[in-house]
């Protein structure tokens, strides 16, 4: 194969994406190459947009376009919809619980955990969390973090964070399997993680 450099290194970008080796990386470029017009232009387009407006809301975490506020009102409480937050590890975990149609309240993505590496408590946003409860009224945390050491570490911690504020604290059974990371559940099981999740602490009713 007689590779140019702008192909090669287009093979190596795609590889890195989650799935992808260079086998099916190859095979994407040779895809993208044969339909310049109906591919590779508009998402050469798509990509510079998102790179230019999308970004993490610094309160809430989640994905925002720098057009419009906070999407879909999680942080803004203009006129306050739910009383409950669902807090996560990631963007991953958020979109896994909202595909399920299980909750229907605001997300709070933390951005990881206390001990995954490179994450300190500083860089999660769980001080925003805390102005979040303040702030809107919030009447349930319901902390939906992995069944991970880690994840449980930072339920732990927020759960801490919160002690001093009147606001019902919940966590996802048990049921989650050990080590189980929100974003690989089926439905059934978040289902059931969430219908019996327990309260933690003593605060509120
Ligand atoms: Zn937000």
């Amino acid at each position: 194969m007689q590779n140019t450099s702008e192909i090669e290194e287009l093979v190596k970008l795609i590889s890195k994406l989650p799935g992808l080796g260079p086998k099916s990386a190859k095979r994407i470029v040779l895809k993208l190459i044969n339909n310049r017009d109906e591919l590779v232009k508009p998402l050469a387009k798509t990509l510079a947009e998102v790179y230019k407006n999308i970004s993490r809301c610094k309160i809430c975490g989640v994905l925002k376009s720098s057009t419009i506020e906070c999407s879909y009102d999680n942080c803004k409480v203009i006129q306050r919809k739910y009383s409950q937050i669902c807090v996560v590890e990631n963007i991953a975990d958020q979109w896994s619980i909202e595909n399920s149609n299980i909750f229907k309240g605001y997300f709070h993505i933390l951005g990881g955990t206390i001990s995954s590496v490179g994450h300190k408590k500083e860089d999660l946003l769980i001080n925003s969390l805390i102005e979040r409860v303040k702030k809107d009224k919030i009447e349930e945390i319901i902390l939906a973090t992995s069944a991970t050491v880690e994840g449980q570490t930072t339920a732990f911690y927020i759960q801490d964070s919160l002690s001093n504020m009147d606001v019902k604290i919940t966590k996802l059974a048990q049921g989650l399997p050990v080590g189980g990371e929100i974003e690989n559940l089926d439905d059934g099981t978040l289902l059931s993680a969430f219908k019996n999740r327990s309260k933690i602490n003593s605060n509120s009713s």
